[in-house]
């Protein structure tokens, strides 16, 4: 049985997240066979959530890995040719990496942490260069920003080359149209604004991105959206699907469905100005130095990164929130000792962050 550790409201990383307590407990149903009728009226069910969430009228193929596996199938299944990578932080530099370990020639346009990407500077880098493909994305989960994605896709198409998005603490907190935007290609996991247990990728292809990765050679097996596509089109998937994180899906998306996406991604944005106007506060009321890395305007929806009052040693500041009963993350990688984040995404609330941000505020002052 799932354990009675804690209500739901203390855990702030910026995935994981929290998941709620009836998420849980819908994976402890019993197993069904995957080719069976009951798996395929789940899957048909799944599908229709998801396609709400993902906002298109196409498969949205789900996959046993974390979404780092939906990257790597984006990159496999384009067409030779170069590509560019939008780098402006951890997972970004990721896609880039990614890119080049599986053989492909990568150019990099990249800005500082917290920064976001220009359209003037994108077109340069597209004028400059004969690309296959871009990769980008959306919410930069290192650092909090947010790239305008329909803008920077807009852009690539212009050239005729295919844009990459990695909309993995984007989709289901932050705007995100696959469809109406023309989008070729998006994928997302189950742990950040979605709010699973982590385990569960999923992508969204075009119908032109499917074509097109049908020449795309040595896609290899398991991350082959084309194969993926065919099983798609028969309501099946072509590999033992991990049931359990399924059931927990349903339930998600039953309650997701409830809310209306749109309206989730409402409270996302509310609990991100929520935070904002947080940050003034313990400026202006208590003179904390807390500053956001990202300029206002391009701020993600679901996570924050603050900057620290210089002289504040992170593990300690950390050490102080977790003491109140609350989990925020330590900075990323070069950031780790000057900042920290706020995953305000998923089933978090304005009253739940309200909980969070107070106790940072303890915790900073002492
Ligand atoms: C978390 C994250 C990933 C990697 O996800 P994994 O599930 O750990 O593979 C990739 N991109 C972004 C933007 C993320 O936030």
């Amino acid at each position: 049985m799932i354990e009675d550790q804690h209500d739901f409201g203390t855990f702030f990383l910026p995935g994981p997240t929290e998941v709620r307590r009836e998420i849980l407990a819908a994976m402890t149903k019993p197993m069904i066979p995957h080719r069976s009728v009951e798996f395929e009226d789940l899957f048909a069910r799944l599908q229709v959530g998801l396609q709400k969430v993902f906002k298109t009228n196409r498969p949205v193929f789900v996959c046993a890995a974390s979404a780092t596996g939906m990257m790597e199938a984006a990159i496999r299944c384009s067409e030779p040719g170069r590509i560019l990578s939008l780098v402006n932080g951890a997972f970004s530099e990721r896609f880039a990496h990614i890119a080049e370990m599986c053989g492909r020639k990568v150019d990099r346009y990249e800005v500082s942490w917290g920064g976001v990407h220009t359209l003037r500077e994108l077109e340069d880098y597209l004028a400059a260069r004969d690309y296959q493909a871009i990769t980008v994305v959306h919410s930069e989960t290192s650092t909090g920003a947010l790239n305008d994605i329909k803008s920077i896709s807009d852009a690539a198409h212009e050239r005729g080359v295919r844009c990459l998005i990695d909309s993995v603490s984007g989709i289901a907190g932050a705007e995100l149209w696959t469809d109406s935007w023309e989008l070729d290609y998006v994928l997302t996991g189950s742990q950040k604004a979605l709010a699973l247990p982590p385990g569960l990728a999923f992508g969204v292809a075009s119908a032109t991105f499917i074509e097109a990765a049908e020449r795309a050679e040595q896609r290899g097996v398991y991350f082959d959206l084309v194969e993926m596509a065919h099983f798609a089109a028969r309501g099946q998937v072509p590999s033992t699907p991990a049931l359990s994180l399924l059931y927990a899906l349903d339930v998600q998306l039953q309650a997701i469905e409830k809310e209306g996406i749109e309206s989730r991604w409402r409270r996302h944005r509310t609990m991100a100005s929520m935070t904002d106007g947080w940050l003034m506060e313990c400026q202006q009321q208590d003179g904390i130095d807390f500053q956001n890395i990202v300029e206002p305007g391009h701020r993600s929806p679901t996570v924050s990164t603050i900057r620290l009052p210089g002289g504040t040693n992170a593990e300690d500041f950390l050490r102080r929130v977790k003491s109140l009963g609350i989990w925020v993350a330590s900075g990323y990688g070069g950031l780790k000792s000057t900042t920290f984040r706020i995953g305000h995404m998923g089933d978090h609330t304005p009253a739940t962050l309200e909980k969070c941000l107070s106790a940072c505020r303890l915790a900073i002052r002492g």
